[in-house]
């Protein structure tokens, strides 16, 4: 990158927030999908106005310009793969107000999720968005991917809990989107616009959350089955319940032996399904979703085990959370589809994903939040090995074009970024990407944020 460059973003962040240097670059060039592009540097802003110094100077010389929060995205979405200037917020990582009369948190974008919940925990106060990725990921990066979790089912998503923010444009100019009020609908709603845009439109510097108050009781159960078609069924007979359990999470035969084998847990004889369930509420409420729930299942449940302990509980979830890195351990290279269909689909779905694996010759392990029908395809392939990358790849399109058949989407909460690009056409119309590349072109019409992402 040119020096008069690097010397102008020192001088906007200071020396020691510019990395330059091979390491302090490579740090910045992968996420969890480990696809790579090497920045020309790495600048770290301390604030909003440095940030719109940034993007000014790079709009100014037409220099790609890509956030980045914790680099825990599954889509390739902060991978520089044009080069130019990563922003990485860790320094802007503050909770700047919980106001509980209100019950909003206002946050900077650098802040991790977990923090944040802890945050507003210690003040009665709940904020139910729960990646996977919950201890690193950060808000920021959350509220760019419309980040989903565990608690989706019940809670909704980051979208739901977004009501205000400030961004930065390409062009340097801050804007308010939003607001900090229950209500508000003045002009287009530009931050849902914001939320989910994969840091293509504008850089979020600051952000508004609404909270709710935190359940009394939360209480586990985790059941283990012979067979994924029990458990499909028992996730499918959930939903058409009147029970509204806050998690539904659901690990195949292969996902659940990843899972026992990295943290040595030794599964119930003939185990070959999983689901994690859980309700909150009052101690009543919750006892009385449990309670239905549970007999719902029971006779098709090879083992269940209760508990209202919170240090019991996470021993409970400890095979749930082991399983995607235990899946990195075994195919550092897979591909991981986040997929949904409608929940009644879901026995449908995993039906035909075990069909496609074997019609392909693929490894294909399914995991995920089976209550809202978002499944995880784990294709565990090695992206080194041109021809079995190339059977996958067949594979992919396969599976999405079965989830779009049973009314689905091909990604609930990843996002296009880089991994998706070839596949965005199965889902959206030519008029319809047009229409978005032209809203993406009135945001940034030089093209210098997050370049190469979203769009073929
Ligand atoms: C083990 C594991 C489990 C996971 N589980 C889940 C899960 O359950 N649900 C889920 O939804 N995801 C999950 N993820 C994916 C990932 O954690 C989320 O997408 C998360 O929101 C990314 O946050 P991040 O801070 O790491 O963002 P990054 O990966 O750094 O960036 C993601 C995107 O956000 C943009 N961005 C970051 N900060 C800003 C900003 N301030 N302004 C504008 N754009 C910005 C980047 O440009 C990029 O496009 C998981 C990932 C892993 C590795």
């Amino acid at each position: 990158m040119e020096q008069r460059l690097l010397e102008a973003l020192k001088d906007i962040s200071g020396n020691e927030n510019v990395a330059t240097d091979e390491t302090g670059l490579l740090a910045y060039a992968y996420d969890a999908t480990r696809l790579k592009g090497t920045p020309g540097a790495v600048v770290r802003p301390g604030s909003e106005e440095e940030v719109s110094k940034i993007l000014s100077l790079a709009s100014e010389r037409e220099i790609p310009v890509v956030p980045r929060g914790a680099g825990s995205g599954l889509s390739g979405g902060a991978v520089p793969c044009r080069g130019g200037i990563v922003l990485s917020f860790e320094r802007m990582n503050r909770i700047i107000s919980i106001d509980t009369k209100n019950r909003i948190v206002t946050v900077q974008p650098g802040v991790v999720t977990a923090d944040l919940q802890a945050a507003v925990e210690e003040k009665g106060l709940f904020y139910p968005p729960d990646p996977g990725s919950l201890a690193f990921c950060t808000i920021g990066g959350n509220v760019a991917e419309n980040a989903g979790g565990m608690r989706a089912l019940k809670y909704g998503v980051t979208r739901d809990y977004v009501i205000g923010l400030r961004a930065v444009l390409p062009s340097g100019e801050i804007i308010r989107a939003g607001v900090k009020t229950a209500k508000g609908v003045v002009g287009y709603d530009l931050a849902r616009l914001i939320v989910g845009s994969e840091g293509t439109l504008a850089v979020v510097t600051e952000i508004t959350l609404r909270l709710i108050p935190l359940p009394e009781k939360v209480i586990t159960m985790t059941a283990f089955f012979a067979g994924v078609r029990d458990a499909g069924e028992v996730v499918a007979a959930i939903m058409a319940s009147p029970f509204t359990p806050r998690c539904l999470e659901f690990l195949d035969s292969d996902a659940l032996g990843a899972g026992a084998r990295k943290i040595g847990y030794a599964l119930p004889e003939g185990a070959g399904a999983f689901l994690l369930i859980e309700t909150d509420g009052s101690l009543d409420e919750a006892a009385r979703q449990m309670n239905g729930i549970h007999a719902l299942l029971k006779n098709k449940a090879l083992q269940t085990d209760i508990t209202q302990d919170k240090a019991a509980s996470a021993e409970l979830w400890k095979l749930r959370r082991s399983t995607s890195q235990a899946l990195f351990s075994i195919a550092p290279h897979k591909i991981n589809e986040d997929t949904v269909v409608p929940v009644s689909r879901v026995p449908e779905a995993l039906e035909g994903f075990r069909e496609i694996a074997s019609r392909f010759a693929q490894k294909i392990i399914c995991f995920g939040h089976a209550g809202d029908g978002n499944i995880h395809v784990n294709v565990m392939t090695d992206r080194a090995d041109p021809e079995r990358l190339k059977a996958a790849e067949e594979a992919v399109s396969e599976v999405f074009r079965l989830v779009l058949s049973l009314g689905g989407t091909i990604s609930g909460e990843h996002g296009v970024g880089l991994t998706k690009l070839q596949y965005i056409g199965m889902e959206l119309s030519a008029a319809e990407i047009d229409l978005q590349k032209r809203i993406k072109s009135v945001f940034d019409p030089k093209g210098i944020l997050n370049p190469g992402k979203i769009f073929p």
